[in-house]
């Protein structure tokens, strides 16, 4: 019987698995951890944020600068094709009121329970702690795959294999990136793997360093370089610096820009809803002998936001020269790096789409398949993660049976 090979049993993994399996073909599924899909569970802790309900173009527009093969996988399989398949698991879904879809439980794990169970029935066989430490490929055009297993070293040949391996960040739950220099060194080139929908790094003072925990609800974000880089919603204050929805939207931008200039000074609105002229009105009108702490609460402003205010003034005197009510409008911050990659929701750069076919085949080796974040795609949260890393899967899985049933004889067990 015709057998595919699949490393990685995150979404993207299992997807590909499922396309083969459903071709008939049977797949012997290798992961590194003890069990399967362990981001994809964690991503449940946060509800687990599946896929968007906007429309379809203004969808597309979230994926910055997006190649084809991406945008043709996506097209087969848009967020509507992935809410019926997962309905198809007889899990229920809802749209957010930001048109954010979730499962109804808001959970991952029901879902990856019957997903793996509807694999197995189909034939999947999976070989978890199995680490793919080495391939190569053989003169006959079968891939030489080495694994390290607790039994020891484990040797295997195949013609067909689709590599689903993640990104770099949250290392303990599988992906660390570590295929990278493998790949480089097979003449596969990729783009180095970076931190994306992370936070960023600020010299806070010790007193803002007290507020470290605290949500800035309801700010914007505007990042002046950008004519469209301005943005609602919320951030949080965290030790090192700043983190939340609202930065990591603007992950992409912030990265490119420190990446250039070593630096990116963002401008926080701390008070979207009023204007700078009403705001100057009310801290002018303020009874004598308040404080400007006082002032700054009778706005709305919570400690955090008066804490960065007196911050700013404080880091450089002369910004009040600008005004109290100019600093609750635009108020300068710094950041210096972002935070560290294992720390990131996901990861931008990977392997280059130059390298890989329509068909999500790597080129210079055919047999070889990749799909999921390990691809040199970005995006931001909001569900198109993983809605790219199912359209990948996907797609790889059904060019990966495509190429098993053409080269057949060379399969067969
Ligand atoms: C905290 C958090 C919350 C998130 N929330 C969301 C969300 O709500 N919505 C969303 O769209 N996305 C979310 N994401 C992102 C999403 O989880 C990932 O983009 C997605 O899991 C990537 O899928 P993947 O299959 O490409 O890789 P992964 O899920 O990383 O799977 C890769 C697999 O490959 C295995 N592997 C790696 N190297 C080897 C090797 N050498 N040998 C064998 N196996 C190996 C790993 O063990 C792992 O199981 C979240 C991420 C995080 C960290």
């Amino acid at each position: 019987m015709t057998t595919a090979v699949v490393i990685g049993g995150g979404p993207a993994g299992l997807m590909a698995a499922e396309q083969l399996l459903q071709a008939g073909i049977s797949v012997d599924l290798y992961d590194a951890m003890p069990s399967l899909g362990r981001k994809f569970l964690l991503a449940g802790i946060g509800g687990l944020n599946i896929t968007h309900a906007e429309d379809w173009s203004s969808f597309l527009s979230r994926y910055p600068r997006a190649p084809n093969q991406l945008v043709s996988a996506l097209n087969q399989f848009s967020s509507v094709q992935f809410v019926d398949w997962v309905h198809d698991l007889g899990v229920e879904t809802f749209v957010g009121s930001s048109g954010r879809v979730f499962p109804r439980e808001m959970k991952a794990a029901p879902l990856l329970r019957r997903w793996l169970q509807r694999s197995r029935e189909l034939g999947l066989r999976t070989h978890v702690r199995h680490r793919l430490t080495a391939w190569r490929l053989l003169a006959d055009g079968q891939f030489a795959l080495t694994f390290a297993t607790p039994q020891g070293v484990l040797q295997r040949e195949a013609t067909c294999v689709v590599m689903a391996l993640g990104g770099a960040s949250w290392a303990k739950l599988g992906s660390d990136g570590r295929w990278l220099a493998d790949f480089e060194q097979a003449g596969i080139r990729c783009q180095p793997l970076q931190a994306s929908n992370c936070g960023f790094e600020v010299a806070w003072s010790t007193h803002m360093m007290s507020h470290a925990g605290a949500p800035l609800k309801n700010v914007s974000i505007n990042l002046p370089w950008l004519s469209n880089g301005c943005r609602l919603g919320e951030a949080v204050l965290t030790q090192h610096g700043l983190e939340g929805s609202l930065v990591y939207a603007l992950s992409a931008a912030i990265r490119e820009h420190l990446l250039m200039h070593g630096q990116a000074t963002i401008l926080l609105d701390l008070c979207p809803a009023q204007s700078q002229e009403a705001i100057a009105m009310a801290l002018a009108k303020a009874p004598k002998g308040k404080t400007m702490s006082q002032r700054l609460r009778a706005l709305g402003l919570d400690a955090a936001k008066i804490a960065l205010v007196h911050e700013a003034v404080k880091q450089s005197p002369q910004t009040v020269q600008v005004g109290y009510a100019e600093l609750v409008k635009a108020l300068p911050v710094t950041l210096l790096a972002a935070r560290p990659i294992d720390e990131a929701i996901s990861c931008a750069g990977g392997v280059d789409f130059c390298e890989i076919t329509a068909q999500f085949m790597v080129q210079r080796y055919p047999g070889l398949f990749c799909a999921g974040e390990m691809l040199d795609w970005d995006a931001p949260t909001g569900g198109y993660l993983l809605t790219a890393c199912m359209a990948t899967g996907r797609q790889a899985g059904m060019a990966a049976s495509e190429f098993c049933t053409t080269n057949q004889g060379a399969n067969d067990d």
